[in-house]
């Protein structure tokens, strides 16, 4: 059967590729081997283009057509060196994916012969024929022209296939009349926001020097690993990324021995393979091990920019899938492929600074003296409290709502977490005035040999959606699939939001005067304090407690995508994003409909399998293996042999209760067909999923009891455990 050739053949794997190290490939002919990064640029670009150059990246100044020519000859230049036949202009429709459009060097020149060419025209605009991608009603087919727009911030790569070499040119993508039909474009224009408001904070505390204040962020991305083989025998993997069915295996997560565990063979070639990858497009991941479930694991590359950061991580999602399939695995980034075991997440650190100020929310030893750390740390609540419901509905998705609320990853409710030392100090506040700050002190083992060692001011928590970590919030709602931009483009803009409240009030308190600015912030930041410190919540955020105590807050408890998206037609969330031009209600609508276009299409897909699946393997083997059983019976009965029937009714009973929940299924499906989107969604999530579970509950119970030989899918315990 598909499943026992499936099993022999994962257990014959063996990987034949070089392990990495630093010492016969050093890490400088490494790390940005495949970007057209500044170094590069300085060295094969003429002095004044590459200064023009480095201020459109750092300045934001705009690019004249020479300058461009020159640069794209280069570009060309250097990526025909490196192997490039083609170029593509790579953007990030609003699937979440990533998309790109290859076109040749080869330019004939009407000899008879061709030449390479790019100009600096086809570098910085292209238009490819995107009228598939979805745009949520802005552009209609015929007017469907859409361009794509070099971003200059992001570098140029080099992308190595088997069967060619591409020169990737990061780019924005928008309608003809300049709306965005992507998650690049937002991210930009919220930086943007961010900095211009920070700016004025910052001018406040007489830091004039105008250095950009950018966000940054550094996503961890948690997926799983199993052997192809599984996967190709699995439908629901393989069309719906995660598995529909499937009984909890005998041994699960329990005994927590994966997490952090030794990383297996297989896999830690994997994982060397990806890295260099990773390392020559300039992404510096950092972290790698083990998670909780078994089969899971996480990479974490160190923070950047938070556009490049998403662009990056894009890519890190692309090279993991491309690497695995190498080593004979699939990379699973669903949030939950398997029922019954925990899910993946991208846990989304975020922050803001600049190069002369460094990091804004670093809170030094004595947070209560950091009267500036105090600003912007004070604006990020409020801006979580009043926006938490946005916040929800950025990360909200049909593949995350498995995983948020489920005891393992923060429940849908929105809190911030701030550690005992900033709780007690913004306590201080909200009484009047911050006096002192609770001490790090030292860890002492109690073991002479190990050194006293100087303990960070807070104990860590793991339940909490959005946590303050020393230096950095961690938006950690973000799920495993999920491009961070969306959320990133939040957090930009609700904190812009926030910088610019504080400021406007503190201008105006202060009416310029440097020595009334003490005074001013006190009162201000008690004002926030008494105004949004509900949204603060230190303890476990999966207990029973918390679900309570927050609805007597008042904090929102969205738990699905069909809740959570109607968020973003509100009032509020419009004026959000019109005020700082990150979205127009045109390009927020669009998004919303996009959206809710994609839960449904994703739970119609799932339903699809269900029954497939359920018809055409599960059933056919439970009638074979209760037809064995009801041959069984009757050779006994004829022989006069006492026996009991007892395994013959409870399958004949699940049998039925199997066809029943499917005929009730299907029907359930047939009848909806409705033209309002949000009714669809809401019919999906509350009826069309419940069904699905009830079928599956059903043939979970019976893979405990059919014949194993019979049985046809891959089982949860060779998934997870065969590597
Ligand atoms: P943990 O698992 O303990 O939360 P990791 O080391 O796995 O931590 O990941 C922490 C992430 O936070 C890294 O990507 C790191 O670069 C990032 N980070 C650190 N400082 C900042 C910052 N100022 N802004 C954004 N991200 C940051
Ligand atoms: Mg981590």
């Amino acid at each position: 059967s598909p499943r026992t050739s499936a099993i022999a053949a994962a257990t014959s794997f063996k990987p034949s590729y070089p392990p990495m190290n630093f010492k016969d490939e050093p890490t400088a002919q490494l790390f940005n081997a495949n970007v057209f990064s500044k170094a590069t640029m300085k060295k094969r670009l003429p002095k004044e283009v590459y200064k023009k150059l480095v201020q459109t990246i750092e300045a934001g100044e705009k690019l004249d057509c020479s300058t461009a020519d020159v640069v794209a000859s280069a570009i060309k230049d250097w990526a025909i060196e490196k192997g490039a036949t083609h170029y593509a202009h790579v953007f990030y429709p609003l699937t979440g994916s990533t998309a790109e459009k290859h076109d040749s060097f080869l330019s004939p020149d009407g000899d008879g012969s061709a030449i390479a060419e790019f100009s600096g025209a086809q570098l910085i605009q292209g238009e490819p024929d995107g009228s598939s991608f979805p745009t949520g009603g802005i552009r209609v087919t015929f007017e469907a022209r859409g361009y794509t727009i070099w971003d200059v911030t992001s570098p140029a790569y080099i992308l190595e296939n088997t069967n060619g070499t591409t020169l990737c040119i990061p780019t924005a993508f928008v309608s003809w009349t300049g709306e965005a039909l992507d998650k690049k474009t937002p991210v930009l224009r919220s930086m943007q926001a961010l900095n211009a408001q920070a700016q004025r904070i910052l001018k406040l505390f007489g830091h004039n020097d105008g250095s950009l204040v950018s966000s940054t962020a550094g996503p961890e991305q948690e997926y799983f690993l199993i052997d192809k083989n599984f996967y190709y025998a699995r439908p629901d993997l393989l069309n719906a990324g995660r598995t529909l069915f499937g009984a909890k295996p005998p041994k699960g997560q329990e005994f927590d021995d994966h997490y952090f565990g030794a990383i297996p063979d297989r896999v830690l070639s994997f994982m060397f393979e990806a890295e260099r990858e990773l390392f020559k497009l300039g992404i510096p991941v950092k972290t790698r091990h083990n998670e909780v479930a078994p089969g899971q694991f996480e990479i974490a590359p160190l923070f950047e920019s938070a556009n490049i950061a998403t662009d990056h991580q894009q890519l890190l999602m692309t090279t993991l899938r491309r690497t695995a399939e190498k080593y004979g695995m699939v990379c699973l980034t669903h949030e939950k492929p398997f029922a019954g075991v925990n899910g993946s997440g991208k846990h989304v650190n975020w922050s803001m600074g600049s190069s002369s100020q460094g990091n804004l929310l670093d809170p030094g030893d004595t947070p209560h003296e950091n009267a500036q750390f105090l600003l912007f740390c004070a604006a990020v609540i409020r801006a979580v409290h009043k926006f938490q419901g946005l916040l929800r509905s950025v990360v909200a998705s049909a593949s995350n709502d498995h995983r948020l609320g489920a005891n393992e990853a923060p429940p849908a409710i929105i809190s911030v977490f701030l550690g005992d030392q900033l709780t007690d100090v913004f306590e201080q506040i909200k009484s009047g005035g911050a006096n002192s700050s609770i001490p790090k002190g030292t860890l002492t083992v109690g073991v002479d040999v190990l050194p006293p060692l100087p303990k960070d001011a807070g104990d860590r928590n793991r339940t909490s959606p959005f946590a303050f970590t020393g230096n950095r919030f961690e938006f950690r709602a973000v799920g495993s699939n999920q491009s961070i931009a969306g959320p990133l483009v939040a957090m930009n803009t609700i904190v812009a939001d926030s910088l610019d409240f504080c400021a406007t009030k503190l201008e105006e308190a202060t009416g310029g005067d440097p020595a009334k600015l003490h005074g001013e912030l006190q009162k201000l930041l008690t004002e926030i304090m008494n105004e949004h410190g509900a949204v603060i919540f230190n303890g476990d955020g999966y207990s029973d407690e918390w679900h309570a105590e927050a609805e007597k807050r008042g904090l929102l408890n969205l738990k699905t995508t069909a809740d959570a998206l109607p968020i973003l037609q509100t009032e509020e969330v419009k004026e959000l994003f019109t005020k700082y031009s990150v979205l127009s209600e045109r390009e927020l609508e669009s998004r919303l409909e996009t959206y809710l276009e994609q839960y449904v299409m994703s739970i119609k897909v799932e339903y699809n399998l269900t029954l497939k699946m359920a018809k055409t393997m599960i059933f056919p083997a439970v009638i074979r293996y209760q037809g064995e059983l009801v041959s069984n019976c009757a050779s006994l009965k004829m022989l006069d042999y006492d026996f009991d029937t007892k395994t013959l009714d409870k399958v004949t009973l699940l049998v039925k209760s199997l066809q029943d929940s499917i005929a009730e299924l299907e029907e359930a499906g047939a009848e909806n067909g409705s033209e309002d989107l949000l009714a669809e969604a809401n019919y999906y999530c509350h009826t069309i999923l419940p069904l699905m579970n009830k079928v599956r509950g059903f043939a979970d119970e019976l893979e405990g009891i059919v014949a194993d030989d019979l049985w046809p899918l891959p089982t949860y315990q060779e998934m997870l455990f065969i590597k």
